[in-house]
């Protein structure tokens, strides 16, 4: 089934150029080695590099929960490190951050005060992803609720990501290309941002069963 999810158009700019496409993605994982880092999920259900154009193990994968990465002006993480080692010394051209939309870190993020800090991710999520879908958005049940958060907390990773230079310098010489996934855990398909419109949208594509498309 195709979906479309909507986004709020003024809570995030990105540069259409850039984004990569799934096209990009295919003719890197040619490359040797293959050119692709997945931030994803540490309890998604399916594993984030079971990916139908790749075999796993080809992409580099870190993994934390909900696909979380701090902003540079906060303390520099194991994500980070593995994100900057992936990306300077493997020199990796594609970023995915993967999320999903039954995240069960999510769901407990949504319902719990997290009063740790502006290091915990769960507090970036409250006063992110959290905040802006309940200022901003109209939802008219908690499932709603969630994937919209799930969508805007990608959103906010990727800005995240763009705030180190060593991703900046790269995405303006063209030697890096973004990617913001969501991906539906009952049929593995992949909704891909769109920044040009603002939607999270699937990729269309025939994949093998239980693969991510
Ligand atoms: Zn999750």
């Amino acid at each position: 089934m195709h979906r479309r999810i909507q986004l709020k158009k003024h809570l995030h700019r990105f540069a259409s150029a850039e984004f990569g496409t799934l096209a990009d993605l295919r003719e890197s994982v040619r490359s040797s080695p293959p050119g692709i880092l997945i931030v994803g999920c540490a309890e998604h259900d399916l594993a984030p590099d079971m990916l139908s154009f790749a075999d796993p193990g080809q992409c580099t994968v870190v993994q934390n929960l909900a696909a979380s990465i701090p902003r540079s002006d906060q303390p520099y993480d194991s994500t980070v490190a593995g994100i900057e080692y992936a990306i300077v010394l493997q020199r990796v051209r594609e970023v995915i951050v993967c999320s999903h939309l039954c995240c069960r870190v999510v769901r407990y993020w949504m319902k719990q005060p997290i009063l740790n800090g502006d290091s915990d991710p769960g507090c970036r999520f409250m006063a992110n992803a959290r905040r802006v879908v309940d200022r901003f958005y109209h939802y008219t049940t908690e499932s709603e609720r969630q994937t919209l958060m799930i969508c805007e907390h990608t959103l906010y990773q990727l800005e995240n990501l763009r705030s180190y230079p060593f991703i900046r310098n790269r995405l303006a010489t063209g030697q890096l290309r973004l990617h913001g996934w969501v991906v539906d855990d009952r049929s593995a398909r992949v909704l891909a941002y769109v920044p040009m419109s603002h939607q999270f949208v699937t990729i269309e594509k025939i994949a093998p069963r239980k693969r991510i498309s």
